[in-house]
């Protein structure tokens, strides 16, 4: 029997929607490219498509917004600061640029509908030299609470990405992202939880899902070696049993790169180095098959147990 007060819940029969990042398919977002990402996640049996704006002025609004239409795809925008925008660096000219950045993301994400704009939005993507610095993580939730703010009045939500240990010194673990969040204390601010990561940084795939409750707001699954899910060493089983435990019914996004189509800067800043895969469509179609079936699995099992 389940006791959760999300059992009681009226989203409870609702289902996660599933999605799929655009670099999957292509880069940049330039129009052959987001056709191609657009048509490949649709293809796939995907709702939802996650769209980089690394670069907000390069996605045409209006263009963008016509292509998902047609595809049937609804866009979460998401991106990760670099040492040129770092919000959590000794820098006030970096910082104000990465707050500047951040705004400009949200403000193009809102523009294509996106009700979330997440990924590393608390500072650098990528290796650091040493560990953070207490007064570069306040000046980093100083400039996450702003943004928070700034979405509160677009009406959308800002996600925190926790990612490993070699693409931020800032938080790698469930517990981090919580306690940074919950010290800015804005009720739009989310946790977004990628296993990927987890399975470096964590003691396991449940206990995050279970204390982040309803803080966590996005998921990405990816495997172990960021290639076709179920070849590595994550337990999705679990994984997905906790995110149905946890009254979790957010979207649930396939992340996975190769180095050929994930293009050169975010591979590197990835250290994608080796191909794992190389039919994008053939990878797509089996991560929706192989996501559904677990979507499946959970619900029937919580269902069970009622
Ligand atoms: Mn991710």
């Amino acid at each position: 029997m389940n006791l959760l007060p999300s059992a009681c819940s009226p989203e409870r029969h609702t289902r996660s929607k599933l999605g799929i990042h655009a670099a999957v398919f292509a880069r940049p977002w330039a129009p052959a490219e987001a056709e191609r990402a657009a048509r490949g996640a649709s293809r796939a049996g995907f709702e939802i498509l996650e769209i980089p704006v690394l670069v907000p002025e390069s996605v045409d609004s209006a263009s963008t917004r016509e292509l998902l239409e047609q595809h049937g795809l609804e866009p979460v925008c998401s991106l990760g600061l670099d040492e040129s925008s770092d919000i959590a660096g000794p820098d006030p000219e970096a910082a104000a640029r990465g707050e500047d950045l951040l705004l400009r993301a949200l403000e193009k994400a809102h523009e294509l509908g996106s009700p979330l704009l997440t990924g590393v939005t608390y500072g650098v993507l990528g290796r650091h030299a040493g560990p953070p610095t207490a007064h570069g993580r306040a000046a980093a939730q100083r400039v996450v609470a702003r943004l928070a703010a700034a979405a509160a009045d677009k009406r959308m939500r800002v996600g925190v990405e926790v990612v490993n240990r070699y693409e931020s010194n800032l938080l790698n673990t469930a517990e981090q992202g919580i306690a940074f969040i919950d010290e800015i204390g804005a009720d739009n601010l989310v946790l977004h939880l990628d296993t990927y990561h987890m399975n470096i940084e964590e003691s396991d795939f449940s206990i995050p899902v279970l204390a982040a409750g309803e803080r966590l707001g996005y998921v990405h699954v990816g495997e172990s070696h960021r290639g076709y899910l179920g070849t590595g060493t994550i337990d999705f089983t679990a994984f997905f049993r906790a995110l149905d435990q946890a009254g979790y019914r957010g979207a649930i996004t396939f992340e996975s790169f190769s180095p050929g189509l994930a293009g050169e800067h975010l591979s590197c800043r990835l250290a994608i180095w080796r191909e794992t895969w190389r039919d994008a469509d053939d990878l797509a179609r089996h991560a929706h098959r192989y996501l559904a079936d677990l979507l499946d699995s959970a619900y029937a099992s919580s269902t069970d147990s009622e």
